[in-house]
């Protein structure tokens, strides 16, 4: 155990298995002192930061149902929606005049959806909202949207990139494990095809975040599996902008009564100090007060994390699994300085906007 705390002291690489070894035997504060020495090695400031942004969804109609999603409809439910572009740039524009700097738009996969609406976002947001920027389209829809053209997913990624998007949530990655996959959304993707649309994307140039989604089927070695599979990118392409791991929330998904427990604030403080001991290539990591809670949030900043996301002024996807927490630009800072550290509004390349 000591020749491997010597190995995170002198921040060198640890491999798979002694991933697996940390997890298995080192205790939660031990995980947490280790995180928080590789953060300073990685990140010497004291600064926390966090974006201001919303996150609207297009539409619920989701053909992929994924068993632990309680936000997709079918298009005959009696609260399924789509969005007309005209009424996603209105959402864009109120945002944005209510102080945002990100829109992260996403929606399900909604085969009546043509090309030209995805396409006529991007260039309208742009062109009519250039004081925020949209951040768009995970890898499982751009995946959707290519088999519904009958397009290659490069094609697509090509077309947005044309027209001025540059950024592209991680989301959808859930467990980057085929055969987790199989169990909690079959009909979603694979890990391989999650991972061949953001190399695809790194190398047109995109800046991607990557997230993880765990407390469901995995196990430690499936979460290794994920973070290896994102660290061998990272040190190929170098674009992503953060890692972001937060909990599984089962209540009204198909999965409710599968889960006998949600991740509470311990296992989830040691896969978060895990994921900054192991993501030696990431400058930025995010602690997760919207999975957590304040409080668990708030000492996820001594477990590695130094980003803290976003204020979410508009959310649906765990709202509709009951998911009680909401922030404003307050409460974040009062997180951020009760822990110690320097509260940073960021833009979503990681820029600082206002220090606190
Ligand atoms: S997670 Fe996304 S792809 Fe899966 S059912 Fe929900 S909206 Fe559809």
């Amino acid at each position: 155990m000591s020749e491997l705390v010597d190995k995170i002291i002198r921040n060198d690489r640890i491999s798979f298995e002694e991933a697996l070894d940390i997890i298995h035997t080192f205790s939660t504060l031990e995980i947490g002192q280790l995180a928080t020495l590789r953060k300073k090695i990685i990140d010497p400031s004291n600064n926390v930061s966090f974006v201001v942004d919303t996150n609207p969804n297009y539409t619920n109609i989701c053909d992929t149902e994924c068993l632990f999603c309680a936000f997709w409809r079918k298009k005959s439910s009696k609260d399924s929606y789509l969005l007309s572009v005209d009424k996603v740039v209105e959402i864009v524009k109120t945002s944005y005049h209510n102080g945002a700097t990100t829109v992260l738009l996403q929606g399900g996969h909604n085969p009546d959806i043509e090309l030209n609406y995805y396409l006529e976002i991007i260039q309208r947001v742009i062109k009519e909202v250039p004081g925020i920027h949209l951040h768009a389209f995970s890898a499982p829809e751009i995946s959707s949207i290519a088999k519904y053209t009958k397009q290659e997913t490069q094609e697509i990624l090509k077309k947005f990139w044309e027209l001025g998007l540059r950024t592209i949530p991680g989301g959808g990655a859930e467990v980057l494990n085929n055969d987790i996959r199989k169990k909690i959304s079959p009909l979603k993707i694979s890990a391989d095809e999650w991972m061949k649309i953001t190399e695809e994307a790194h190398h047109i140039g995109f800046k991607t975040t990557a997230t993880m989604m765990f407390g469901h089927a995995e196990s430690d070695n499936d979460i290794v599996e994920h973070l290896q599979r994102i660290r061998d990118l990272q040190d190929e392409t170098k674009n992503f902008l953060s890692f972001i791991p937060w909990t599984f929330k089962p209540e009204n998904t198909f999965m409710e009564n599968k889960i006998s427990t949600e991740v509470g604030g311990d296992r989830y403080l040691r896969v978060l100090g895990l994921c900054r001991i192991f993501l030696d290539n990431f400058k930025y990591i995010q602690g997760s007060w919207f999975t957590q809670g304040f409080k668990v949030g708030g000492v996820s900043l001594h477990y590695g994390a130094n980003d803290v996301g976003g204020t979410l002024l508009q959310e649906n996807v765990l709202k509709s699994a009951n998911n009680p927490y909401k922030a404003g630009i307050d409460e974040i800072v009062h997180v951020i300085t009760s822990e110690g550290f320097i509260p940073i509004q960021r833009d979503t390349f990681y820029n600082t906007i206002k220090k606190y």
